[in-house]
């Protein structure tokens, strides 16, 4: 882009040198012109040779074009003076814009150019319109130059400039006319590369296709009308072709163009210009192809029609009234000025107005140009939606990326967890185990307080049994205990160590932790506690709370073992109610069961916390008294005889009198008797007791 810019610039500054050159040039003026043919004899025009040429023959003209009175003339002949102004020319050559259609120079009796062929005109016609570059001998000046012109088309004779150049200037001098034209037909194939890059892109949009497909056709024209293609590329005809081609699409892109962006009934309209225009193109192109045809003659035709067309289209594209500042509207107006530079360009093309230079590449740059703006416009629209595309995808991303960062970051808490999870399972089951294997609950308090905490870890909480003193929030949970009657103890209470310091797990599965340690350490502290309560329930006495028998005999066997290895002394006291039976029948057996009751009241009051006082059986009661002297034996059982008989019984607010008890006292110094010896001496010391009148203590030392 910015390199055409700089050879257009080039161009331009280089443009006074061209103009220098022009000096130049000398107009041929004089022209005469002669309807019909010469007679020609031996190849020489009659015409041209001196006798013949009586001035009443040729009629004054002011320029080699279009004489009138043609009638059905299709030869006519031109000549001039060719000027005589002493310039000097190297290769003095004498340029012609263009001729309808085919012509013949004579100069000196001789023909110097030849375009077309005169003997095949039955045939062929129409060669194409190149410029013409005729050469001319150096001794040209003043001489008379005659042209021999043919046409069966509208327009004959030498259209345009006809002028005396030096070879060289000549070059200039069209270089200097083509060059802006060459530079804005690069121009707007570049520009028709771009849109159709964007067709590319946007493929079910039209628009950048039509753009592209009628800035192709604005450049292909240029290109093929332009004066300086013809050194490079010297095919008239096809460049007529190529011409007829790009110009007859014109209106076709333009009218697709504008009726993809018209809804309305201007679609209709502008589609049916289309196809009109389309069929035209095809049609002259083909016919005059296949020779039904000459080219040439479709072009005023097609001129006719496509200003109607031009019209039509700047009117139907002014009734769509595009929004300001749109694409739309960019297009219609340079369109405008477009079409108005072509309607000026026929009207010389078609003699309706007088011939100037009208460089028509000055509109179809400025349309280059709106196209270019649009593509810009397009190109930045696309740049900021690709932006905004790729911002909102990294967007998309980072989310994506954060979504997948706390997934992994969740998994491996979860991962975690579990581990978490398992060890405290692990750590759970530990604890349970050892619970388990504990004799009382008390046993399974002290193992709580001091390893429940380890379980809870990286929590750091505290087990306690009771929670004086401690703050209200820092109470995480209690493990409850179910009495025989159905309602709940708290055994221990979980505390947070530190209340205002962070949980490290979540809250949730603290509590899970929580719910999980009070369902496995409840069933083992029940089982504990069922266990406890079976065991005291088989050795108590169910009326008195005091030992069993069955406690009783295992106590004293042990107790005797133990003072015998110890070489210790052991005491052992049984006492009978003095007659129990006539008590019972009295006063009912309610009454003589409390009396049971308040006898083993009294005496697990009356004895030391090492003596083993026990319900032997019916109203027997025996007392093992480890580490008592027979003497003190004695004391205590007369202590407690004197207490009870001294007792009044009252029951159901009845007064029932006093009850006495009889004891017999068993010292146990010999230390290699066995239990049964000694509850059967003891026994003895009771008989003797009762056989003395009873209410009375009676001892042995074994
Ligand atoms: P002694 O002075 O010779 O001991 O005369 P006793 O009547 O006390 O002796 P005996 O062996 O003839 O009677 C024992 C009575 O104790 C019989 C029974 O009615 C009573 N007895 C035994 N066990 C219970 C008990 O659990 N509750 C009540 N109310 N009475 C009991
Ligand atoms: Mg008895
Ligand atoms: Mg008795």
């Amino acid at each position: 882009m910015a390199r055409y810019f700089l050879l257009f610039s080039l161009l331009t500054l280089l443009s006074p040198a061209f103009a220098m050159h022009e000096h130049g040039a000398e107009e041929v003026t004089g022209w005469q012109y002669r309807w019909g043919d010469s007679p020609i004899v031996d190849g020489i025009p009659q015409w041209i040779s001196a006798p013949q040429n009586v001035s009443t023959d040729w009629t004054d003209i002011n320029s080699p074009v279009k004489p009138p009175n043609r009638d059905e003339h299709n030869t006519v002949w031109f000549k001039a003076k060719l000027p005589d102004s002493g310039h000097q020319y190297l290769h003095p050559v004498l340029y012609i814009t263009s001729i309808d259609l085919m012509a013949e120079v004579f100069l000196d009796n001789k023909k110097i150019y030849q375009f077309g062929d005169f003997d095949q005109k039955d045939k062929k016609t129409f060669y194409g319109w190149p410029w013409h570059s005729i050469s001319l001998p150096t001794d040209y000046a003043g001489k008379t130059i005659y042209f021999r012109v043919y046409s069966n088309y509208r327009d004959i004779g030498l259209w345009g400039e006809v002028k005396l150049f030096e070879q060289s200037n000549l070059l200039f001098y069209v270089l200097k006319n083509a060059y802006f034209e060459v530079l804005v037909a690069l121009f707007s194939l570049f520009v028709t590369i771009i849109t159709f890059a964007f067709s590319m892109m946007q493929k079910n949009d039209r628009h950048f296709l039509y753009l592209s497909a009628f800035s192709l056709t604005s450049a292909l024209m240029l290109l093929s009308e332009n004066h300086a293609v013809q050194f490079v590329f010297n095919y008239p005809l096809f460049r007529v072709y190529l011409l007829a081609i790009s110009y007859y699409a014109l209106p076709v892109f333009i009218c697709l163009l504008l009726s993809s962006w018209s809804s309305a009934w201007q679609k209709n309209w502008l589609k049916k210009i289309a196809y009109f225009h389309g069929s035209y193109l095809v049609i002259a192109i083909m016919l005059s192809m296949l020779g039904v045809i000459e080219l040439a003659p479709t072009f005023p035709v097609f001129d006719a029609l496509f200003a109607i067309s031009i019209i039509l289209i700047i009117g139907l594209g002014l009734s769509m009234r595009p929004l300001p500042g749109s694409d739309q509207q960019f297009v219609m107006l340079s369109f405008t000025v477009y079409g108005i530079f072509l309607l000026l360009d026929m009207g010389i093309a078609n003699s309706v107005l007088p011939w100037i230079n009208l460089d028509i590449s000055i509109a179809a740059l400025l349309f280059a140009l709106v196209l270019m703006l649009i593509s810009l416009r397009h190109y930045s629209h696309v740049q900021k939606a690709l932006k905004e595309l790729n911002e909102h995808l990294e967007m998309k991303v980072a989310e994506r990326t954060a979504t997948l960062h706390a997934y992994a970051e969740a998994e491996q808490e979860r991962a975690e967890q579990l581990h978490r999870l398992n060890m405290l399972g692990a750590k759970l089951e530990e604890l349970n185990s050892r619970l388990q294997a504990c004799h009382d609950l008390d046993e399974a308090r002290k193992i709580l307080i001091r390893k429940l905490p380890e379980v809870f870890l990286p929590v750091e909480v505290k087990v306690s049994a009771s929670i004086e003193n401690q703050p209200f929030d820092s109470v995480l949970a209690q493990i409850e205990l179910q009495e025989v009657d159905g309602s709940y103890n708290v055994f221990v209470h979980i505390l947070l160590a530190n209340s205002s310091s962070r949980l490290l797990i979540p809250r949730e599965n603290l509590d899970d932790l929580i719910s999980r340690v009070k369902l496995r350490l409840g069933v083992t502290l029940s089982s504990i506690k069922l266990r406890e309560e079976l065991q005291r329930f088989s050795f108590e006495d169910a009326l008195t709370g005091l030992r069993n028998r069955r406690y009783f005999d295992d106590a004293l066997y042990r107790e005797t073992q133990l003072s015998n290895r110890q070489q210790q002394t052991l005491s052992l006291l049984i006492c009978d109610i003095d007659h129990f039976k006539r008590f019972n029948d009295e006063y009912g057996h309610e009454a003589g069961d409390y009396v049971l009751k308040t006898l083993a009241h009294l005496m697990h009051e009356f004895f030391r916390e090492t003596d083993i006082p026990c319900r032997y059986g019916g109203e027997e009661f025996v007392v093992i008294m480890p580490n008592a002297t027979l003497a003190n034996a004695v004391d205590k059982a007369e202590a407690l005889r004197n207490t009870i008989a001294k007792k009044s019984i009252e029951f159901n607010g009845e007064y029932l009198g006093h009850i006495t008890i009889s004891i017999g006292v068993a010292n146990l110094s010999l230390h290699s008797l066995h239990s049964e010896q000694l509850l059967s001496e003891a026994d003895k010391a009771l008989y003797k007791a009762k056989q003395l009148g009873r209410n009375r203590v009676e001892s042995v030392q074994i």
